[in-house]
């Protein structure tokens, strides 16, 4: 019997060793955040074609219009 005891000591030990190493929580990885939400950039719409485009994107010409691309800022506005 006392060695019985012993047993259950020694298990209990190596147990609370082992989850010490393997913590239970480990959980899969963290997963990224659902995709975050488009940013809300200020659109605007090409002089020319009217496309819509972010504010970052567009080429201004000399008048302070905006433009998606190059070819449509040297073809001016509609
Ligand atoms: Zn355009």
């Amino acid at each position: 019997m006392k060695y019985l005891l012993v047993l259950v000591v020694v298990v209990a030990g190596l147990w609370l060793l082992l989850r010490k190493r393997h913590p239970p929580a480990a959980r899969p990885a963290t997963r990224p955040d659902k995709k975050a939400p488009p940013s809300l950039a200020a659109m605007v719409a090409c002089a020319h074609c009217d496309l819509r485009l972010p504010q970052a994107e567009a080429l201004p010409d000399a008048n302070g219009r905006l433009y998606c691309s190059e070819a449509h800022r040297l073809a001016g506005p509609r």
